[in-house]
């Protein structure tokens, strides 16, 4: 990872006007769809780890699942021509040690500490820490200020809470975080954009006052899945270089599995004569007279199918933020 060229890119993200999703993985089926994507639209790529993502490749052991994603998004990134960074999605005061092995063993360019649930002083005191803990290696740190409401992972709160300009200026002061996440009305999980009262106006106060503070630093918005394309782009406008991408990905991935089964049922399933006798698959392979079709039950043949709907997804919601053609990628081995 490099934290330097992240840096870099944010900075001329927020400079010439266009962000980058940053898109939440659990597996490598929505991996490498983001990585055919974004390469054949030239865009360097942002993946997020969540806690509840560590656990569930862990199987259960947080550490182990962390090392597996950031090896695995090391590794497969390899062979594309862009650049690829890895951040920490919803880390919080919980997480601690994790945070610590993370940067020790540099398995990630970004951190979120997410101590938005604390009081304002704590939240300076929990970001700093991890900023102080993180600068040595260069890792960027984002800290929230204000409630995104929703659930997402482990986190959820049933309200939102705006955040406030002045507040900002002074926490972006104290916990001297590289990047704020700010909730100006957008939700965790399923929201719909048309529905969402969205609060621009606040969203151009913080960077303004941000600005005017001498700290033009990259915004960051959670919960973009519902958002209209011009309500993201009105974003951008605003300062915001970062937007959290989790279920929109989760949807496709379960649309595009659901669609594939589907229309191959009779080459999975068994008639129903047969599945009254027993859904024993020893049975089925066995004795019965009906066999099912490995072309379409190997995993490996819908998972290709939901890569393929990812990277056309991917393709698609580039074009909504203009990172598109932007890749900062050297062919001369600018990149890890
Ligand atoms: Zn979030």
């Amino acid at each position: 990872m490099e934290p330097d060229a992240l840096r870099e890119i944010y900075r001329k993200a927020k400079q010439q006007g266009y962000g980058f999703f940053a898109n939440n993985i659990a597996d490598t089926n929505t991996l490498i769809g983001l990585l055919k994507g974004y390469s054949e639209k030239k865009s360097d790529l942002i993946i997020q780890i969540s806690p509840g993502a560590a656990a569930f490749a862990g199987d259960g052991d947080k550490l182990v699942g962390l090392r597996i994603l950031s090896y695995t998004v090391r590794e497969l990134a390899r062979n594309y021509p862009i650049r690829v960074f890895i951040n920490l999605d919803h880390f919080t005061v919980a997480e601690m040690e994790l945070i610590k092995v993370a940067i020790e063993e540099e398995l990630v360019a970004s951190i979120m500490i997410d101590a938005s649930a604390e009081s304002f002083e704590e939240n300076v005191r929990i970001s700093r820490t991890v900023k102080e803990m993180a600068e040595p290696m260069g890792i960027l740190i984002e800290a929230e200020l204000g409630k995104i409401k929703g659930v997402e992972d482990e986190i959820s709160s049933d309200e939102a809470f705006l955040t406030d300009p002045d507040e900002a200026v002074e926490f972006v002061q104290r916990s001297r975080a590289d990047l704020l996440a700010i909730s100006v009305g957008t939700e965790h999980g399923v929201s719909k954009g048309k529905d969402i009262t969205l609060r621009t106006d606040i969203a151009k106060a913080i960077d303004q006052s941000l600005i005017a503070s001498g700290l033009d630093i990259p915004l960051v918005l959670h919960g973009t899945s519902g958002l209209l394309p011009e309500q993201i782009t009105e974003m951008i406008s605003y300062g915001i270089c970062k937007l959290n991408k989790d279920t929109h990905y989760q949807y496709v991935y379960g649309q595009a599995a659901h669609d594939f089964y589907l229309s191959h049922t009779s080459s999975i399933v068994p008639p129903n004569t047969i599945m009254k006798q027993t859904i024993a698959a020893d049975h089925i392979f066995k004795t019965s007279d009906w066999s099912p079709c490995k072309d379409y039950f190997d995993p490996r043949v819908v998972s290709k199918v939901v890569r393929e709907r990812i990277k056309e997804t991917a393709m698609e919601l580039i074009e909504q933020v203009g990172s598109a053609g932007k890749s900062l990628f050297d062919s001369t081995g600018g990149t890890r």
